[in-house]
């Protein structure tokens, strides 16, 4: 399988793949007979909306409120915050599942992608698979009928929603991943993917217990560790899909709505910068401009430096194309 750059192509990254992806005219009697909950998208297909993700989004979400009561405030647990942030939302999810899993944007050894690809489970996204394939899926289908979280289908439904929904009937994510399916321990994180988090839980409730002053700190270390990280790093991604497609300034001309958001770039460790990064997706910078800070591109460098990553694949700069912000 190829990875491509095609700003000028997007419908053709997995052409063998995504061919079943049909537009289809719902009908007036179709959406008066739906079923509670359900949703019609744009493209006719009818999804229905799934307890099981709600409830827990919602649980996580008040104890992420929780975490932020002056009881259980440390600043121990604000450290083991920041540190879990940039382990599970800069290394995880960023580095490992979008820029070197997704796009193949540099390479390194197996073992360092088994750990990142570790500290990316830690942010209960899902499994390596499954991401990736929603991904390119999202890739090959951007903003037209098909791609799983548009904003054109409600900027609420592109932010959360469309994870609170089943997929659509013909969208089949792991088609589009028969080269991590190779791997065993790909398959294997992909199986398991929700066990490091409880396992991460454990580990920090008895850290804090023991070095930050009893039983109350274990549990303060868990709720910002676990509970309040999550959520914000939960929303740093979804603001990629929602945020970076309605609101920001674009340096090149794709078929898309992508968007350079400064604001989303910041929270999401560089992915902020979509506009650019849909005009060259196999690029291993985001951040194409001076003012444009991309701190994963800088890692990726400093790996590259100290031997971890090669194969950097650089950013075009056609510098005519970009367009005052
Ligand atoms: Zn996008
Ligand atoms: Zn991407």
């Amino acid at each position: 399988m190829t990875l491509i750059d095609n700003a000028d192509a997007p419908g053709k990254l997995f052409p063998s793949d995504t061919g079943n992806i049909n537009a289809v005219e719902p009908s007036p009697q179709a959406s008066n007979s739906r079923p509670f909950g359900s949703r019609r998208l744009r493209d006719g297909h009818t999804v229905q909306f799934q307890w099981f993700y709600t409830i827990v989004f919602v649980i996580l979400h008040l104890l992420a409120a929780l975490a932020i009561m002056p009881v259980f405030f440390r600043w121990s647990a604000v450290a083991v915050f920041l540190a879990m942030c940039w382990v599970t939302g800069a290394w995880g999810v960023t580095l490992c599942y979008h820029r070197l899993l997704t796009h193949r944007s540099f390479a390194t050894y197996k073992w360092v992608e088994y750990l990142l690809t570790f500290f990316a489970c830690l942010s209960w996204q899902g499994g390596p698979l499954k991401w990736v394939g929603t991904h390119r899926l999202h890739h090959a289908q951007s903003d037209m009928p098909g791609d799983p979280h548009s904003p054109r289908d409600g900027f609420c439904w592109s932010h959360v929603f469309w994870i609170l929904h089943s997929s659509r009937p013909n969208e089949d994510p792991m088609a589009l991943t028969k080269d991590l399916q190779k791997d065993p321990v790909m398959l294997f994180y992909d199986r398991f993917w929700y066990v490091p988090q409880f396992v991460a839980a454990g580990v920090l409730f008895a850290l804090g217990w023991l070095l930050a002053g009893g039983m109350m700190a274990g549990f303060a270390w868990v709720l910002w560790g676990i509970c309040l990280r999550t959520v914000l790093m939960y929303h740093a991604t979804w603001f990629v899909n929602s945020a970076a497609h309605t609101w920001g300034y674009r340096n090149f001309d794709t078929r898309d709505d992508s968007r350079n958001n400064w604001w989303v770039a910041l929270m999401s460790f560089g992915e902020g910068w979509h506009n650019n990064h849909h005009a060259q997706q196999r690029s291993a910078a985001h951040g194409m401009r001076w003012f444009e800070f991309d701190i994963t591109y800088w890692t990726i460098l400093l790996m590259q430096f100290i031997g971890l990553a090669w194969k950097v694949v650089s950013p075009k700069r056609p510098e005519a194309k970009l367009a005052a912000p």
